[in-house]
């Protein structure tokens, strides 16, 4: 059930609409912060433009919830994407209407037209067919390389696809796509899961993690737990968590994983010990205990020693390893240490040849930190959408794509 990619089909001398997540971080001043998502869609990009393609860009930005407003245009996105690739960017005045469709036509092989921000209309969230198929016709092709937009039925993500044909991935979504999907469906064995962060229970609009773990538990040889997430298991075990991360409602749950684990022959490994801490802050007072023994107005900020231990030897044993939710306030330095070191023994592993997923905005951001990025095989750049996908979610951005022959 492969989808077309942009290798598939001949762009030379077509127009192409390639959707981008370059929902980028600016200052007050409309100066760009962190280029990452724009850096991210060059490959895609720069191969349209080697094949002689037309390229029109779009992408969303903050949310301007339907209303123009200037702080959220894309023009200082468009000069920046002019500069990383040594070439004028047009930026038109819209997404839709005469005007932009008038540039679109006009738009030469080795041209590049940034629409503006989509979510300046309505019509765009509430996947409006009139406004999809307006952005439809402003090319031959459409390519979806947004997969941190994919996890939503929008108008250029899902809408566009009933209008143009073929649509395909990008380098970068068919990358999200191979490891999110297809490898996590198929992996190399064993089969490691970590799992950390703070939230079990998902909301109306995003997923929790439980969802991540019941997907996984179906998979994985051994799934490991810690993080923030552990004290509602303690809990569920009868344990004492003092003023521990409690996540009363999602008790029943946490006692439901541990039993399918045991009924599935799952290897769960869950934190033995912590760091607990007298206050949420940096420089709180500190000691270490096991799980069993946390005291009354101290809480667990990150996994103990023991818990390290533990985890890098069963993540040195894996050909596959998925990871989401950092395993304590790595934001803190004193309860970093969990998620660096499993951060070392993953990174490690993957250099043995183990094929390494990240998932989760938190996650990707304390790798970053740690200088390990360069060593994992992917990190996803989906917060919500790589979750969904970890959790077994179809995307209907991955869905809406052509399949290959
Ligand atoms: P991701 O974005 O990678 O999916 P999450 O958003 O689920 O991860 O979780 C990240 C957050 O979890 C971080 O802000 C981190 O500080 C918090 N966290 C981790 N361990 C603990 C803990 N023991 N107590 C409270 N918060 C924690
Ligand atoms: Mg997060």
């Amino acid at each position: 059930m492969a989808k077309m990619t942009i290798k598939d089909v001949a762009v030379a001398g077509r127009k192409v609409i390639v959707r981008v997540d370059f929902n980028v971080p600016l200052d007050a001043g409309q100066q760009i912060v962190d280029d990452t998502r724009i850096q991210a869609a060059l490959p895609t990009i720069r191969y349209l433009l080697e094949q002689d393609a037309a390229v029109i860009i779009m992408s969303h930005l903050g949310r301007p919830k339907g209303a123009v407003v200037p702080e959220m245009s894309l023009k200082p996105v468009a000069a920046r994407l002019g500069e990383l690739l040594g070439r004028k960017v047009e930026m038109a005045p819209d997404c839709i209407g005469d005007q932009v469709r008038d540039m679109a036509a006009q738009l030469q092989p080795g041209q590049v037209l940034m629409l503006e921000n989509l979510r300046f209309h309505a019509a765009e969230e509430a996947n409006e067919p009139e406004f999809a198929r307006e952005l439809g016709a402003l090319g031959d092709i459409y390519v979806n390389d947004a997969f941190g937009a994919a996890h939503r039925a929008h108008g250029s993500t899902e809408g566009i696809t009933h209008h143009l044909s073929p649509a395909v991935s990008g380098l970068l979504m068919d990358k999200e796509i191979t490891y999110l999907d297809e490898t996590l469906k198929n992996p190399s064995r064993p089969f490691v899961a970590i799992l950390g962060g703070a939230k079990i229970a998902g909301d109306k609009k995003n997923p929790g993690k439980i969802e991540v773990i019941q997907n996984l538990m179906d998979k994985v040889d051994a799934l490991l737990i810690g993080g923030g997430m552990a004290y509602t298991f303690y809990k569920a075990m009868g344990l004492e968590i003092g003023n521990s991360l409690l996540e009363e409602n999602s008790i029943p749950t946490a006692r439901s994983v541990m039993d399918n684990a045991e009924r599935q022959g799952v290897e769960l490994l869950l934190s033995v010990d912590c760091v607990v801490a007298d206050k949420f802050a940096a420089d709180a007072r500190t000691q270490v205990v096991p799980r069993e023994q946390i005291p009354a107005g101290w809480e667990g900020l990150d996994i103990g020693p023991q818990t390290r231990r533990l985890f890098t030897d069963k993540i040195a044993t894996a050909r596959t390893i998925a990871w989401n939710g950092p395993l304590g306030v790595f934001e803190m330095d004193a309860f970093a240490h969990g998620t660096l070191e499993i951060g070392r023994a993953v990174a490690a592993a993957s250099d043995q040849g183990a094929i390494s997923i990240i998932g989760g905005g938190d996650t990707a951001a304390a790798i970053a930190q740690a200088g390990l990025a360069e060593r994992m095989t992917h990190i996803s750049t989906g917060g919500g959408a790589s979750l969904e996908c970890m959790g077994g979610r179809v995307l209907p951005g991955v869905a809406a794509l052509t399949e290959k022959e």
